[in-house]
């Protein structure tokens, strides 16, 4: 009970008190890619021109057509262009080629954003001198669009889901606590390699498909035993934290998920993982020396009080004082988390 309190007001929910107790033994933590260990939405990170373009015009122009789109990544796009404190001006004639690219008329010059297939297509020319950049920012896991006007291409710009600000530190504190990392995506083996790497993950499971991940968490279990705990947003992970020998929700994940674990991260952060492991540890300890302490009483009062050695009334004092250490002793739980 204090430890699930002392987790409660540092918004780590523990559902059950069998939680608490396997927590501690964990040695595999694996952990969902997308909306886990990255915010789970496309942010824009890169603007790349060509030779003698302002990258404010291309974000101008590419920020006024996308923003006649829906699209996630149009969306990014605009947002990025908002906070780089970029105008957004208006757009006529605004058309989306399918899922390959938009165009339409800024200010009367005709501007076409897409992949470089479509591009090349269309006949526009001068994509050679983004190639070299292109390829890095994609080896990187970034999705690239280029922004071309008149059939001149004028640069490029990126976007990627972004990491967490704590999930670097999060992970360096499971490595501290002895754990074997493991992320698990559908994503490719690119884009997770990508995360992977950026944070120091051990072992990466790419190109699994959502049913698949209660198999992955399955295998697990054979190599290390019954000591793997997985961290998941998505309605997509619930089976395997259910599998899983304990199940962390990020809170601000999927109700299903939430349902489906065992330990609730309310503030969606990674570094609730590493300290309910410590609160694991040191309530677990704490239910050890509370035993001890209670059969102490116990075992030395009983045979004196069955020989007759043992006034009755220091019998009640003894097991009044075993009740009272093993509360006060738990409560001193409490000054170890402050
Ligand atoms: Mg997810």
């Amino acid at each position: 009970m204090v430890g699930s309190g002392i987790g409660a007001e540092r918004g780590i929910l523990i559902r059950s008190g069998e939680a608490i107790q396997t927590f501690k033994d964990v040695k595999v933590m694996v952990l969902d890619k997308t909306g886990t260990i990255t915010r789970g939405e496309p942010k824009l990170t890169d603007a790349v021109t060509v030779e003698g373009v302002e990258e404010s015009r291309l974000l101008t122009l590419a920020a006024s057509i996308e923003n006649a789109s829906e699209h996630p990544i149009a969306r990014a796009i605009v947002e990025g262009a908002r906070e780089r404190e970029i105008k957004i001006k208006e757009v006529s004639d605004f058309r989306s080629t399918g899922a390959r690219g938009v165009s339409g008329k800024v200010d009367g010059e005709s501007v076409l954003i897409g992949n470089r297939r479509l591009l090349e297509e269309e006949g526009v020319t001068g994509l050679e001198s983004l190639d070299k950049t292109m390829g890095e920012l994609e080896e990187k896991g970034r999705t690239v669009v280029i922004v071309a006007t008149e059939g001149q291409a004028l640069g490029l710009v990126a976007v990627a889901d972004t990491l967490k600000e704590e999930s670097v530190e999060a992970i360096r504190g499971m490595h501290k606590l002895g754990l074997h990392v493991v992320m698990i995506t559908g994503d490719n083996e690119r884009a997770a390699r990508a995360v992977a790497t950026e944070v120091g993950i051990d072992e990466v499971q790419a190109g699994v498909l959502p049913e698949g991940k209660v198999d992955a968490i399955r295998e697990l279990q054979k190599r290390y035993g019954d000591h793997v705990a997985m961290v998941g947003d998505g309605i997509n992970d619930a089976p395997a934290l259910k599998q899983a020998n304990v199940g962390i929700a990020i809170g601000a994940g999927a109700d299903v998920a939430i349902e489906a674990a065992d330990v609730t991260l309310v503030r969606g952060e990674l570094s609730g993982v590493v300290e309910a492991m410590h609160l694991s540890q040191a309530t677990f300890s704490k239910i050890v020396q509370n035993l001890i302490w209670a059969s102490g009483y116990n075992i030395a009062a009983i045979p004196l009080a069955a020989a007759g050695l043992l006034h009755p009334m220091i019998g009640v004092i003894a097991m009044t004082a075993s009740s009272l250490s093993v509360i006060g002793n738990s409560l001193l739980l409490k000054r170890q988390f402050t």
